[in-house]
């Protein structure tokens, strides 16, 4: 007993007993847990177009990986899904925090799944990297969906611009297709610019919006209104049903001023009751209704390859942008070039010109950057 010091008479009512090796884990299952093995390329494709979940997680994780060699791997499991890609309906759903979007994904989205479809739930959050924590992350948001084998819910990518959020997103729309998910929500807040890139990556854009200030139609962006195809107005329940009715009517006249849509289609103004599951079959023959019709015009397909052409020149510009301003000589010289503008001893053009020409001089063999 006397091995440690503290052990001595000195230390009176201290006892200091013999460490043990190994400590008792309190949570046995931890040591078995085995170390994940890494997937060929080959057998990630497999698992995704098996409809495998966690297969599927695993590619997604990689997409959404800011590692070089996670993003080759991405891009190889990506190339493969392609050919299986594309059957899908693509949604996108906005409205600010609070008008029920979640609610109605839930709901809609159980909706959806009783009527044998099998649906993934993205989003797209620019602004978690801000805040530290995902609005559209927590998946307990939509709490009967997710408890749904045929439900795949996948919070917004984090870190990173908006511009790689989305690719990100649109990526794993393409594996999600290849594994079979026949509807796909595409989520974002209504605050900003995400609208816009939401857009560019969805057939349909459903627009939620709430009854009940009066004055309806302030403070949405028009440039938001004339991006729906639908505008459904919720928590057209108990005392709001009139409310609710009086803003579609307000939504559906403020339409009428805007020029007609290219596809076609008249957007439709609906209320309904995320929380009390009413009139949500309404939504989802609007969504039936503008997919053939558009598929009958050649909108549909018009569109999807105009949004392959957009994604490609925007992955060009995110490219040709980050190889720029991560160009060490680049990023030495521009602040001093900044100040000469600045005291109007060179024009903005020459300054432009000359880290244009220093970029193209110091960027040989440069490597394409990823967020
Ligand atoms: P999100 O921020 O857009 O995702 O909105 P939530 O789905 O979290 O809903 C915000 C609040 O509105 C919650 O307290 C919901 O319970 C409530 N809510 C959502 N849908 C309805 C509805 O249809 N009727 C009523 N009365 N309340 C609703």
């Amino acid at each position: 007993m006397m091995e440690h010091p503290e052990n001595e008479e000195l230390y009176k009512g201290l006892k200091v007993n013999k460490g043990v090796s190994d400590v008792p884990t309190v949570n046995p299952y931890l040591k078995k847990r085995v170390q994940r093995r890494q997937y060929s390329p080959a057998e990630f494709v497999e698992g995704i177009l098996k409809g495998d979940i966690t297969i599927l997680s695993q590619a997604v994780t990689l997409v959404e990986s800011a590692r070089q060699e996670h993003q080759v791997l991405a891009q190889e499991i990506i190339e493969k899904c392609l050919p299986h890609a594309g059957n899908s309906v693509r949604i996108g759903i906005t409205g600010v925090p609070g008008a029920g979007k979640s609610t109605s994904i839930d709901t809609f989205g159980m909706h959806l799944l009783k009527q044998q479809h099998k649906l993934a739930v993205l989003a797209i959050d620019p602004s978690s990297e801000r805040t530290k924590g995902s609005i559209l992350g927590d998946k307990t948001r939509m709490e009967d969906l997710s408890r749904q084998p045929n439900a795949f819910i996948r919070p917004s990518p984090s870190a990173g611009s908006l511009g790689g959020v989305a690719r990100k997103t649109r990526e794993t729309i393409v594996l999600c297709e290849a594994a079979g998910f026949d509807t796909i929500f595409v989520e974002t807040v209504g605050v900003g610019q995400s609208e816009t890139a939401v857009h560019s990556m969805v057939d349909f854009f459903l627009l939620i919006q709430l009854a009940g200030t009066g004055d309806e139609l302030q403070g949405i962006k028009r440039g938001i209104m004339e991006m729906a195809d639908g505008i459904v107005i919720n928590k057209a329940d108990g005392d709001n049903v009139d409310k609710a009715n009086l803003a579609a009517a307000q939504f559906r006249n403020a339409l009428h001023l805007f020029p007609p849509a290219a596809s076609g289609w008249t957007p439709q103004v609906l209320t309904y009751s995320g929380y009390y599951n009413l009139r949500i079959k309404e939504i989802g023959e609007m969504i039936d209704a503008y997919v053939a019709f558009t598929q009958k015009n050649g909108y549909f397909e018009h569109k999807r390859n105009e949004q392959s052409k957009y994604w490609m020149y925007e992955s060009i510009h995110e490219a040709l942008r980050d190889s720029f301003y991560h160009n060490p000589r680049v990023e030495e010289l521009l602040p001093f070039v900044e100040g000469q503008v600045l005291r109007n001893e060179i024009s903005s053009f020459v300054a432009a010109k000359q880290m244009m020409e220093t970029y193209l001089l110091t960027n040989e063999g440069g490597e394409m950057v990823n967020d």
